[in-house]
């Protein structure tokens, strides 16, 4: 042997900085390009958002002092149409994360076929500490700060993390009373009924995921009531899928809030939990069942997992300890892609968060072509035109990862990257 040989060996892993949400977002993006041997040219417009606006604004508060806040509105593509996608207010919010939320609803938009390039807000504050008051000052203000993005045929805001039909409302009514005060309706979704707001946005998100898994089930030749299902986050979208899944005979063992999670191997009874929810602000120290953290949780043993809180939550740590054999992301973005690799070599099913959580930006479509046209459908006619929708986008998106070879997050990104670099391409380059 050669003592003099030295062997260059590669830094660690762990000595490079993690990559953030959006580098996250950006290496979905190139894997699925690859696949298609996308050129340069449209690789680098569909890598960068179109538009990034940060805003920092006062707002007073009820003791009278003024705080300062921030908040970003971002568009990632207006190529196929106005831009859509939620605002969330966490203590967590950063221009990063909200630029891969964005581009995330560009492929969300495009995986079901809405007429929509995506967009995302945020404001960086923990709404559980505002009085309804200093809610609704922050909101207005937040809008009045965005509103030369925002329009019905421009960039229309819904519901995300931490904000419901009410701070929509206001959104609403601040935009309009710019507009002369006339109603705008149709320039936000997940707003009451009483505005405009459509029979079934509220739980739509959760059914259209509920429908996501219904459709592998029969794809894959699993028999959904007799799985025993975890559910991680119990806000609005995973709540709705626990009650769902509850009440077609599934067993949900498994629930968690922010403040921890819940265990009973027998099934949860999902509507004393909701109603326990209700009245002590958490579901945890719930009396039928023992207490998990929510790393736990992840990994019980059980068939379905539905990541329903936030990003990140999947990573290559706890992937090849997760016992689920079928994931749905209602949440988005809580895979990583190192994660990913893994549950794809264990042959796990992983219904992606563009696909799975697609449900709700699609009511949204609805409510807002309703809104356009001052006339309301009925909540059956939005949950069977929902349903068609997401096995419709399923099976292209199964037949894309058959013809591919690649996981299904892949392939829902190759069809949505296809569609939109369509529309780039054939509107061309201005001037
Ligand atoms: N915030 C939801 C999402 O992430 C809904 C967006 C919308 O309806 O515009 O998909």
């Amino acid at each position: 042997m050669d003592g003099g040989t030295k062997v260059l060996v590669d830094s660690p892993a762990h000595d490079q900085p993690a990559p953030s949400l959006y580098d996250i977002a950006v290496e979905q993006f190139n894997t699925a390009a690859d696949v298609i041997g996308l050129d340069d040219d449209m690789r680098r417009i569909l890598s960068v958002c179109k538009r990034e606006l940060a805003v920092n604004f006062p707002v007073e508060m009820d003791d009278g002092t003024v705080q300062v806040f921030t908040g970003y509105r971002v568009q990632h593509s207006i190529a196929p149409g106005p831009s859509k996608g939620g605002i969330r207010y966490h203590p967590d919010v950063t221009l990063d994360e909200v630029k891969a939320l964005a581009m995330w609803m560009t492929w969300k938009c495009a995986v079901v076929g809405l007429p929509y390039g995506g967009a995302k807000g945020g404001v960086r504050v923990n709404p559980k500490v505002l009085s309804q008051n200093e809610l609704q000052n922050l909101t207005r203000r937040y809008t009045t700060e965005i509103s030369m993005l925002l329009g019905p045929h421009s960039d229309i805001p819904a519901p995300d993390v931490n904000t419901n039909p009410q701070v929509m409302a206001w959104i609403l009514d601040t935009y309009s009373m710019h507009h002369g005060g006339v109603a705008v309706p149709a320039v936000v979704t997940g707003k009451p009924l009483l505005l405009g707001g459509s029979a079934g946005r509220l739980e739509a998100t959760g059914r259209g995921c509920v429908f996501a898994i219904e459709q592998a089930c029969r794809t894959y030749d699993i028999d959904l009531p007799s799985q025993r299902v975890v559910v991680q986050g119990f806000g609005n979208v995973g709540s709705t899928v626990a009650q769902i899944l509850h009440s077609i005979g599934c067993r949900v063992i498994g629930v968690s809030d922010s403040h921890g999670g819940i265990y009973n191997p027998n099934g949860l009874d999902i509507p004393s939990v909701l109603a326990y929810k209700r009245q002590m602000q958490t579901i945890v120290d719930f009396p039928e069942a023992e207490n998990v953290t929510n790393e736990e949780l992840l990994e019980l043993d059980c068939d379905i997992l539905v990541p329903a809180a936030l990003e990140e939550q999947i990573t290559e740590e706890n992937a090849p300890r997760i016992k689920a054999r079928l994931i749905a992301e209602a949440a988005n973005g809580p895979t990583t892609p190192d994660a990913d690799r893994i549950l794809y070599d264990r042959g796990i099913i992983v219904l992606p968060d563009i696909y799975a959580n697609a449900g709700g930006v699609t009511v949204s479509y609805f409510e807002w072509v309703q809104a356009l046209q001052s006339f309301s459908w009925t909540e059956d006619e939005v949950n069977s035109r929902l349903q068609r929708i997401m096995i419709e986008s399923f099976m292209a998106i199964h037949e894309a990862a058959e013809q591919y070879h690649v996981p299904l997050r892949t392939a829902a990104l190759v069809r949505a990257i296809q569609r939109v670099a369509e529309f780039t391409r054939v509107r061309g380059i201005y001037p």
